[in-house]
């Protein structure tokens, strides 16, 4: 039998396991189930494609991401491994011709989507197939805990109790917090699972929140610094997706767009002039991206506040897959939390379950996890460090690479303003009003708007005495005592209302002091920490575009994205490696068997065209 590494450099042209893969690996190949969590861009399909290219028969690949199984079946297609998929995307000739080849041994693995499972066609298939693995991908969807629940997803243990032999279960997932790591165990039915965490953090990521007056010039500056490289920026909603997308063309930038609304032809064209680097900024909602594999993306910029940090992080995750430094940069505004409490409590998911307990249940979780989430956004303190806290582990309290580490803070006493604001909401709800924080902060600030004077809410003996202050310094320290717990936000008709905490008591009784941390000076320095090789010389800067022209000519001819034949991390290695025969070609990181013959000849020639120029 051939050695795991070994199938690892032939079809993949890695040279060796990546953290975790090995042991999970060893673990399947023992006849073990098991459950990975390991963050986006770990590598943890190449642990099954890897297991099931080992195990006897076919390995069934359960996946959520229907619009993408066809790319990463073709991806695996590239590699020399026969694989196939049956979702709704295909037509009835196409499923019983897949079903057809399944049964004659074409293919070792087989990507389906979770509903499919139980239908009579596919189960009778799989009831007569040896299926040695049923690998669960985004595992989390079988929990109520996490993100995106997948009710089909608690099929599969029934799928696999029909079947006349158990296979071996593993379930991968790159968000999972404890809960949802035990749900995952419990319902998918796993048998003493051999469980590997590998650590969440990506180093070369940097994460940045930025709170500007104006998100759109914001975004801009961003663009420009990034000058020339893909980026994706997720907006709220479509209607944001519009007008970003149409003011970032206006200023003269390759963008795109995508989103639910959008026709399936557009979404895939824009997809795929994205993927293909004929746009290089992606405008999409949270539609986009589930499952995209380019490696090449510089940043991602979240034009409004996801829901949760478990969205956030797999969304901020597809930048620098590649391993190169790549930004992760958030604009927050107070207003985010409105949308997305309004977003949560319409949601179509939570609207469609019948039992009322569990959806009461579902709507209060993704209310606590939006809490976390603008605990995030408004942090003074090492984000990469909540980030990691969150997911259960632990990090260090500076990172060194992210907005809060590389800002000075100084720390300062706001008891005297945090008793004003206590006593105004106090005041506001004694008089039999139900003041939204933006409210609060005009009362607070003297506001001269007519509503305020039609609400008489200038008659409250709190109105001005926070004049000396700006609205938004009025509102910062408001979101400072949410955030400390001293005032909660509880919903009250179409909005949410200030209410007071015990610990606001406290602070009236001089029994508890507030202070914040303020940022004094921003550093300039907002680009990841530098990768060793990341400046590369001119001259390799020069034959690295080469060859990306040539990678660009060989996708277009052949109709697959430029990453699918090389990705940027491989050419900068061919840069660097100067390849001269097929030999040394092999010796390239992602360069396996059936690449090396199908592109090494075309790359070999502009590396050899580019040394003897040099040489002359
Ligand atoms: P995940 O599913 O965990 O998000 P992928 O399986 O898509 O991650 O892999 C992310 C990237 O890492 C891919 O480009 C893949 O080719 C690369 N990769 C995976 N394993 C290795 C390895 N052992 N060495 C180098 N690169 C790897």
């Amino acid at each position: 039998m051939k050695e795991p590494e070994s199938l690892l450099q032939q079809y993949f042209g890695h040279a060796a396991f990546r953290i975790g893969q090995k042991k999970a690996i060893d673990a399947i190949l023992s006849g073990k189930d098991v459950l990975a969590v390991m963050p986006t861009g770990a590598g943890k399909s190449v642990c099954y494609q890897i297991s099931a290219l080992l195990l006897p028969g076919v390995t069934i690949v359960v996946s959520p991401l229907i619009s993408l199984m066809k790319d990463q079946v073709e991806a695996l297609h590239q590699v020399g491994i026969p694989a196939a998929y049956v979702n709704s995307s295909i037509t009835s000739e196409e499923f019983y011709a897949t079903m057809q080849g399944i049964q004659y041994g074409q293919y070792k693995l087989l990507y389906v989507a979770p509903e499919r499972l139980m239908t009579e066609g596919f189960l009778r298939v799989a009831q007569r197939i040896p299926i040695s693995m049923v690998a669960v991908d985004e595992a989390h969807c079988v929990s109520q805990w996490g993100q995106d629940f997948r009710q089909s997803y608690l099929d599969i243990p029934v799928f696999l109790s029909q079947l006349q032999k158990r296979p071996i279960c593993t379930a991968f997932t790159a968000t999972a917090t404890a809960q949802v790591e035990r749900d995952i165990a419990r319902f998918l039915q796993l048998r003493q699972p051999e469980t590997i965490k590998t650590g969440f953090d990506r180093k070369n990521l940097f994460f940045g929140v930025r709170t500007p007056r104006n998100k759109m010039e914001e975004l801009l500056g961003i663009l420009q610094e990034n000058h020339g490289k893909s980026g994706i920026v997720y907006c709220a909603t479509r209607k944001s997706v519009e007008e970003v997308c149409m003011a970032l063309c206006e200023n003269g930038y390759a963008a795109t767009r995508y989103h639910a609304g959008l026709s399936d032809r557009e979404r895939a064209r824009n997809q795929e002039d994205f993927l293909y680097d004929r746009k290089t900024v992606m405008v999409a909602t949270n539609a986009f991206g589930m499952g995209i594999d380019k490696s090449n993306v510089s940043f991602v910029v979240h034009y409004n506040m996801p829901k949760d940090l478990e969205s956030y992080y797999q969304e901020a995750g597809r930048a620098g897959r590649d391993g190169e430094p790549a930004q992760c940069i958030l604009l927050y505004s107070g207003r985010d939390v409105r949308t997305n409490t309004f977003l949560i409590e319409r949601s179509q998911e939570a609207a469609e379950i019948e039992d009322e307990d569990l959806r009461e249940s579902l709507i209060a979780k993704s209310k606590e996890r939006l809490k976390q989430m603008t605990f995030y956004a408004t942090s003074t303190t090492c984000l990469r460090q909540r980030l990691l806290r969150y997911f259960g582990e632990s990090a260090p309290d500076s990172c060194d690479n992210c907005s809060c580490c590389q800002t000075n803070y100084q720390k300062t006493d706001i008891t005297l303003e945090a008793k004003k604001i206590i006593s105004c909401v106090y005041r506001a709800q004694k008089a039999g009003y139900h003041l939204s924080r933006t409210m609060t902060a005009n009362v607070l600030g003297g506001s001269k708007r007519d509503v305020i004077q039609q609400m008489h809410l200038d008659s409250l003996s709190t109105y001005g005495i926070l004049q000396d202050l700006s609205q938004r310094e009025i509102g910062a320290m408001i979101e400072e005592l949410v955030r400390q717990e001293c005032l909660i936000l509880r919903d009250f008709h179409e909005y949410q209302e200030l209410t007071l905490t015990p610990k606001a008591a406290a602070v009236i009784r001089d029994e508890k002091t507030i202070t914040w941390r303020v940022p004094i000076i921003k550093k300039e320095k907002q680009i990841a920490k530098q990768h060793p090789d990341y400046e590369m010389p001119p001259e390799d800067a020069a034959l690295f575009q080469e060859l990306r022209a040539l990678r660009k000519k060989l996708s277009e001819r052949e109709g697959v994205p430029p990453f699918f034949i090389f990705s940027d991390a491989t050419l900068r290695d061919m840069c660097r490696k100067r390849p001269i025969n097929l030999h040394e070609m092999r010796q390239v990181a992602g360069v396996g068997v059936i690449k090396a013959q199908k592109y090494g000849r075309q790359f070999l020639g502009i590396l050899r065209n580019h040394t003897s120029k040099s040489s002359e």
